[in-house]
């Protein structure tokens, strides 16, 4: 038997969260058995914690939607015992029993062999999180984002995407423009690569109006909202923003105008169904040339028992970079 986290509905609406034993006849079928070495926590990890709805239908349910480990057993050998790996996203997490167990049981589709160049240990201190920045600084080249264009803005800075891309961008040669709603925060930023660091307020002042003062050849974002209505309004001509998240607002206030008369692309990133090619491609340069300087300085490592209070922080916009779960600690 193994240590995983289980989520019940005690009552309608009414989640709890116990660390109890569990045997690996418990875990669904799937070709590949992966003794976990670590997980992470990313902000959907923390909606199936809670119950909240969007991310887990049925419970009870073991949350982790990253994973990286030991193969055990692959039975169409794709994988061999001992090969380490990296599970993120497809359903991992969501409504199958996911990385906050100590073993878990996947398609052997969905896994990436561990890159050169990484840890186990680092795969998680990037994890979804990470990957996703990585996509997001990927999909801005491909569009024609160089460095020497100009402004990258991250929005969400000090969060985990947003962390892991002011540095993986400041490594691929960009000048970063960090936005935050952390004053405090703003050391923390220059560490990590960022270039300059502005307030929310200062980013959405004057947003109202149907454009704004062209200032970035690219922008992460992981707001929505006005954030990304303010980014849209102010991106250079011919630019490119990428959006992968909500935490601001799932709405998009935004006009024509960017886009027809700037000629300013918008791009989506999706890290859960990303197929193997670009995500191959991503890890290999999350792994090398992008491979973020200051990984520990972005890390606060806890085991099962210590996800309580960063479960609470990350749905409260509270925390700091990413949380690394140990499995094994
Ligand atoms: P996170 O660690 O909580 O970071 C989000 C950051 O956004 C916060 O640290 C905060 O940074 C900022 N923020 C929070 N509330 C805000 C508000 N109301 N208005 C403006 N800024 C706010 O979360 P994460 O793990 O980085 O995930 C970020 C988003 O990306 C989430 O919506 C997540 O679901 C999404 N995501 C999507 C994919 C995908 O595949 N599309 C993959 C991973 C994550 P500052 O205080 O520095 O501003």
């Amino acid at each position: 038997s193994f240590s995983a986290l289980v989520v019940t509905e005690t009552a309608p609406k009414t989640f709890s969260r116990a660390i109890v034993k569990r045997s690996i006849n418990d875990l669904p079928p799937g070709e590949l058995l992966i003794q976990v070495h670590y997980s992470s926590l990313n902000f959907k990890d923390a909606l199936s914690a809670c119950g909240k709805p969007g991310v887990t239908k049925n419970y009870p349910h073991t949350p982790g939607i990253d994973a990286a480990g030991e193969v055990v057993s692959c039975s169409d050998g794709r994988f061999k015992a001992g090969d380490p790996v990296i599970v993120t996203g497809f359903d991992l997490g969501m409504n199958t029993a996911g990385g906050y167990g100590q073993f878990i049981r996947v398609p052997s589709a969905w896994a990436v062999p561990l890159p050169q160049g990484l840890s186990l240990r680092e795969s998680m201190i990037i994890g979804t999180a990470g990957f996703t920045a990585g996509l997001s600084v990927y999909k801005l080249q491909n569009n024609g984002v160089q460095p020497g264009d100009g402004d990258v803005l991250v929005t969400g800075a000090t969060g985990g995407v947003g962390s892991i891309a002011v540095a993986v961008l400041a490594r691929a040669g960009y000048r970063v423009v960090a936005v935050t709603g952390k004053a405090a925060e703003h050391p923390y930023l220059k560490e990590l690569g960022a270039a300059e660091v502005i307030d929310r307020q200062t980013m959405l002042a004057g947003s109202e109006r149907p454009m704004m003062k062209e200032r970035w050849a690219g922008v992460v974002d992981v707001v929505g909202g006005d954030m990304l209505s303010a980014a849209l309004k102010s991106t250079r001509y011919g630019g490119t923003v990428t959006c992968c998240g909500l935490v601001g607002s799932p709405d998009l206030p935004v006009n024509v105008f960017p886009f027809i008369l700037r000629g300013v692309s918008l791009l989506g990133i999706d890290s859960v169904q990303c197929p193997m090619e670009p995500r191959l491609a991503v890890w290999k340069r999350l792994a090398g040339p992008w491979k973020p300087q200051r990984l520990e300085t972005t890390v606060h490592e806890v085991t099962l028992a210590g996800l309580e209070e960063p479960i609470n922080d990350i749905l409260a916009g509270k925390l700091r970079g990413r949380t690394l779960v140990n499995l094994q600690g």
